[in-house]
């Protein structure tokens, strides 16, 4: 597959309608993607075809089922570099972050250990580590933000100079201001100051946008959202080192995570499988398949390089619009197409709304990065965010809108 936007567009059927009579100019992907008609129809596929519990069956619908669910985790595996033993489905991105903080923290923490996280992070990857923070009575310490939305990284050395980090947890790029922090370095420094230091990537941002890997982030554990990158919701994924994930205790108990239960004992299955008690989300897991194969056709450099050449246009454009400012790294390069700005005098909510008359779908408020967004001196933002299927057209169609937003209020 070549990268041809416009024809990938006629793989996305919601754009096909319109909103208020207007096109729809679909900008707020960094909460969730829009879905292919090819993922759409392997989830179809599921309910039509092969309706069955995986796993536990050997009727022919069964085995099908199963079967597809361990092809998604293979494909799902591949696609970040990670051993399918240590690739565990999840229902979301959250939850992967919390199976670490609650099943490897809990026990692999002291009171002598610092977690460390950074300012600029989701309340996903903040508030499970200050739920476990009371029981192991570890410090948590976090790297401040630049006003520049890049990280403070002398801060970062002299926190990790004490040798106390053990938990270093750090987004792979915000989804507030787009920074690409510069994770592989960061995990090198702080194994540098501590050997046994354990590298948690948020990457809900950065697997859907740009090339990643476990082994090029030098991370021991990955979070990541399947609704942000193509496919269906319910279905998020860990991806870690399996000697890693062999030491841990289970998260949830239930059926499937067993090898033994006694009335008032168990034992635990082997990985990944320990961490997936119950029924999986089987559907949405072989969706989010079919949206891997079909970022993987697409090839992921080419959709980080449709990103530049839109932030390219973009910010420029952005910039020339009076009253407003973009937030964040103003080079494209180090940067992803989540774009946080405010508009002079404008409620950002007053922005959304305005924009939706015109079509145009954005984000307002704290991006549940309270943290971040009270350092950029603020306590709401607008965010437009760019995807795979957005054109430099609808750059125009946002600028406009903002202008027809100042109008209005005027
Ligand atoms: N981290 C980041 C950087 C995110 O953008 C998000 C989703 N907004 C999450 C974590 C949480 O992902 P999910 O909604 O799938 O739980």
């Amino acid at each position: 597959m070549t990268f041809d936007v416009m024809e990938i567009r006629k793989d996305f059927p919601v754009l096909r309608r319109t909103v208020h009579d207007k096109p729809l100019v679909y900008l707020d992907s960094a909460a969730t993607s829009l879905k292919p008609q090819q993922m759409i129809d392997a989830v179809v596929a599921m309910y039509t075809t092969h309706t069955a519990n995986v796993h536990r069956g050997v009727h022919t619908l069964s085995v099908e089922a199963s079967d597809l669910y361990d092809e998604a985790r293979r494909k799902v595996a591949r696609f970040v570099g990670a051993d399918e033993r240590a690739t565990v489905f999840t229902k979301n991105g959250t939850e992967a972050l919390n199976l670490v903080a609650h099943s490897w923290a809990r026990t692999h923490l002291g009171p002598d250990d610092i977690v460390l996280f950074t300012e600029m992070e989701h309340h996903a990857n903040m508030v499970p580590w200050q739920l476990v923070q009371p029981d192991i009575g570890c410090e948590l310490a976090a790297v401040p933000i630049r006003p520049d939305g890049e990280l403070d990284l002398d801060a970062f050395n002299e926190i990790i100079r004490t040798g106390r980090v053990k938990l270093l947890a750090v987004s792979a790029m915000s989804n507030v201001v787009g920074t690409i922090n510069p994770v592989a370095d960061m995990a090198e420094a702080a194994r540098r100051a501590n050997p046994d230091v354990v590298v948690v990537v948020d990457g809900a941002q950065s697997v859907p946008h740009m090339p990643t890997s476990l082994a090029e982030l030098n991370a021991d554990f990955l979070a990541f959202s399947g609704h942000k990158m193509l496919g269906p919701s319910g279905v998020g994924v860990l991806a870690g080192k399996p000697e890693i994930m062999e030491t841990m205790p289970p998260f949830l108990g239930g059926g499937d995570m067993i090898l033994d239960v006694k009335l008032y004992e168990s034992t635990f299955n082997e990985i990944p499988f320990r961490f997936e008690a119950g029924t999986p989300m089987i559907e949405q897991a072989v969706g989010l398949g079919a949206g891997v194969d079909y970022l993987s056709a697409l090839g992921m450099d080419n959709v980080r390089a449709h990103e530049i050449a839109i932030l390219e246009q973009a910010l420029p454009a952005l910039a020339e619009v009076e009253g407003v400012t973009v937030h964040g790294p103003s080079d494209p390069k180090v940067r992803g197409a989540a774009l946080s700005f405010t508009v002079d005098g404008l409620h950002p909510h007053d922005i959304g709304t305005i924009l939706d008359r015109e079509g145009v779908a954005v984000r307002t408020g704290h991006h549940c990065a309270k943290p971040l967004i009270r350092a950029l001196g603020s306590n709401s933002t607008t965010r437009a965010s760019f995807y795979l299927y957005n054109t430099t057209d609808e750059i125009a169609v946002l600028c406009d809108a903002i202008r027809a937003a100042q109008d209005f209020f005027s």
